[in-house]
């Protein structure tokens, strides 16, 4: 028997049980019925008191003497009856269905164990259908009993508890034959590991508790350990294996701005994070970096500069937004800021007209044109460049994989690459995620943002609100009114934002209101925005189209109708549309009166908290890591044992280690290390499309 052998092969399954197994459970190789792991255990290594039972949630084992035992008729259902007692107390065993020689065997009146799960019905404890042996259990017995994952279908064919049990078992026999240590001596001192065969043997029968967590503990290492490692090779596979164009000089461009143009000091933050994004760009080695910072923290200002770098060299550059309002706000921001330099800027947009494009096209082939803003739309093929030397993306999260290829395709050797993120992720998963950037942070907010107040108003209080917007309208400032706009119900949010939009007008007839939602055109997506943004308009009605990006700094109130409906990292991204100018801001979060458990949570977290970082844990902890990536990833956090929420130790004690590893011998060529290649190699090169290592 090998790890590859078809489980068709072990004994007690055959060809028609490995069959339905794998069609069901997806497994076909001893390997993967290794990897089968209980979801709990049934501990018989205990004998518990009926008079001290507390966790009624698992089986439990008792010893004692059965006594009267009785046929109970109620109607036309039959069941037996008999009483249990030890020295604490007494209870039912129960049996709704029973052979005559069940009936006439039950030992009576002497000691037996049973064993079953407690019922409590009128304050008194019953056992259905209780295991019952007779004599205690010799040591080996006692470990703990494995319940594996299993649905209806399989227990039908009798397919059971039992019958994994034992086939598990016979596997585990020739464990010693299969199973091979794949951490060196000195990881096993240091970590104190129990061996991989005691490791496997004590997943599936473990000897007791303390034997069940080493396990448990190893096997989340090493999956986080091989997830990592993968990409970290990748990692330096990169860097030693993609040419890119080396930035050596800032110049002019870069100079005569920050000399000149710049219109505030760069926050300490802005600063690091610029020569993070220099240091990479100087060697002739392709740049993957992930910039992260939260709203207003002035990520447009750092992406500018690193494009005037690219000037300097000699390459154009191109940043591209998801929509259309953020490439529109993106370009009006850059273009204000290059007023008075000569860096050609030019918008380029699903709905730029075909003499636009034109004159677009043209100018990135003869190289005028110095940066490109845009949407998708840059991917096409028809655009290209004369030497692109810089890609800035912001929002990646919208992007994926393959959107992210064709830019590298636009020059022989590919431009760097700047992905530019305001949704903060938790560390455990920027960590196994995002693995493969190198990332920068922006943790400084620019000096004299006074942090924005969170409030929680329910629908009684409304008037309250309005007064308060009235209050701020006079004080000059602009305000927000969002709605949620969700697919499923989108005729009735419909109607709501209409609705709202109606009632507001009417509580707010002195002023102007506008409105912008997604089924609007592009052009009229554009003058509602530019009348609110230019003051004419007091007050915007929206849906979550303005979620990204979208940069009023006089708009001082942002009010989120039904924001019990929104996600955290939503709620997040409305609120830093406020607070981004000098004046105290403000949040309102109008729910329901009756709101959900986790809404609650969500809503106490943003009332609490400014913090986006912290605020992507909760999030984490409500919705689980996949749903926080994103359908499209959800498969890269898929993992058997690691929990992103909970082992966030052990993902960073596994990441230090990886890096010190690979810092000593990049190359895993030192003879202790050969066992973490080979079983790298083995099990992971090809599997992952991230690891490639030669
Ligand atoms: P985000 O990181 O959300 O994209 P922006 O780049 O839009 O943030 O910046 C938010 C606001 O802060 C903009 O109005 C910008 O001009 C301003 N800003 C950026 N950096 C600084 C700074 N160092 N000092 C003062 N204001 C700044
Ligand atoms: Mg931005």
């Amino acid at each position: 028997m090998t790890l590859e052998t078809s489980i068709e092969y072990v004994k007690g399954i055959g060809p028609e049980k490995a069959k339905l197994i794998k069609s069901v459970l997806g497994i076909s190789t001893v390997d993967d019925l290794l990897n089968f792991f209980p979801i709990r255990y049934l501990d018989k290594s205990k004998v518990h008191k009926i008079g001290e039972l507390s966790d009624l949630s698992t089986d439990v084992q008792l010893k004692g003497r059965i006594t009267n035992i009785q046929e109970i008729q109620t109607g036309k259902i039959k069941r037996l009856s008999a009483r249990f007692n030890d020295d604490t107390g007494s209870m039912d065993l129960v049996w709704f269905q029973y052979s005559k020689w069940l009936k006439e065997q039950l030992p009576v009146n002497q000691e037996v164990y049973i064993f079953g799960k407690v019922n409590v019905f009128n304050h008194q404890f019953s056992m259905p259908h209780p295991e019952i042996e007779a004599e205690e259990k010799k040591d080996t017995e006692k470990r703990l009993r494995p319940i594996y994952p299993s649905s209806e279908k399989l227990t039908k064919r009798g397919l059971n508890q039992r019958f994994f049990q034992v086939v598990i078992k016979n596997i585990c026999r020739e464990i010693p034959n299969l199973i091979h240590e794949n951490f060196p001596d000195y990881l096993m001192k240091a970590f104190k590991f129990l061996s991989r065969q005691h490791t496997y043997l004590n997943i599936h029968f473990p000897k007791d508790m303390e034997h069940f967590e080493m396990a448990n503990y190893r096997l989340k290492f090493e999956e986080s350990f091989f997830f990592q490692l993968g990409f970290a090779l990748k990692k330096l596979h990169h860097k030693t294996h993609t040419a890119g164009n080396p930035f050596p000089v800032i110049g002019n461009y870069f100079n005569d701005f920050y000399e000149n143009h710049l219109p505030f000091e760069l926050t300490g933050a802005q600063k690091r994070v610029l020569k993070e994004i220099r240091m990479d760009m100087k060697r002739p080695i392709q740049m993957n970096r992930l910039l992260q910072g939260d709203v207003g923290s002035g990520k447009t200002m750092v992406a500018l500069l690193t494009m005037l770098i690219a000037r300097d060299n000699g390459f154009q550059s191109c940043i591209m937004a998801p929509t259309e309002i953020l490439a529109q706000q993106h370009y009006n921001g850059i273009k204000e800021l290059l007023e008075n330099t000569e860096v050609r800027v030019r918008l380029l947009t699903g709905s730029s007209k075909k003499s636009e494009r034109n004159v677009i096209h043209a100018e990135l082939e003869s190289g005028e044109l110095s940066i490109l803003v845009g949407t998708h739309a840059i991917l096409e093929d028809k655009v290209k460049f004369k030497n692109l030397g810089l890609a800035i993306i912001d929002e990646q999260h919208r992007f994926g994989v393959a959107q992210r290829a064709k830019l590298w395709a636009k020059n022989k050797i590919p431009p760097h690459i700047l992905v530019m993120t305001a949704t903060p992720i938790p560390r455990t998963l920027a960590m196994s995620f995002y693995s493969d950037l190198d990332v920068s942070v922006i943790d400084e907010l620019p000096v004299g943002r006074k942090p924005i107040i969170t409030a929680h108003r329910k629908e009684k209080d409304r008037a309250y609100v309005y007064d308060f917007c009235r209050e701020e309208i006079r004080k000059g400032r602009q305000i927000y009114f969002v709605y949620p706009l969700i697919e499923e119900s989108e005729t009735l949010d419909y109607r709501n934002l209409m609705e709202g939009m109606e009632n507001i007008m009417d509580n707010f007839s002195k002023y102007n209101t506008t409105m912008l939602h997604g089924k609007m055109k592009p052009d009229e997506k554009d003058a509602a925005m530019t009348y609110f943004a230019s003051g004419n308009a007091q007050i915007m009605v929206a849906t979550t189209v303005i979620e990204v990006g979208v940069n009023v700094p006089n708009a001082s109130v942002m009010v989120i109708e039904s924001s019990e409906r929104f996600g955290l990292s939503q709620l997040h991204q409305l609120r830093g549309r406020v607070g981004r100018g000098a004046e105290q801001s403000y949040c309102i979060l109008m729910t329901s009166d009756k709101l959900s458990k986790d809404s609650r949570t969500r809503i106490r977290t943003m009332v609490e908290s400014t913090d986006g970082f912290k605020i992507s844990e909760v999030d984490m902890q409500l919705r689980g890591p996949g749903d926080i990536l994103g359908t499209q990833q959800s498969g890269v956090v898929d993992f058997k044992k690691l929990d992103l929420v909970n082992d966030s130790a052990i993902i960073r004690t596994t990441k230090n280690t990886v890096e010190k590893i690979l810092e000593a011998d990049p190359l895993l060529t030192r003879p202790e290390h050969q066992i973490i290649k080979n079983y790298y190699l083995r099990n992971y090169k090809g599997k992952n499309k991230w690891s490639k290592i030669s």
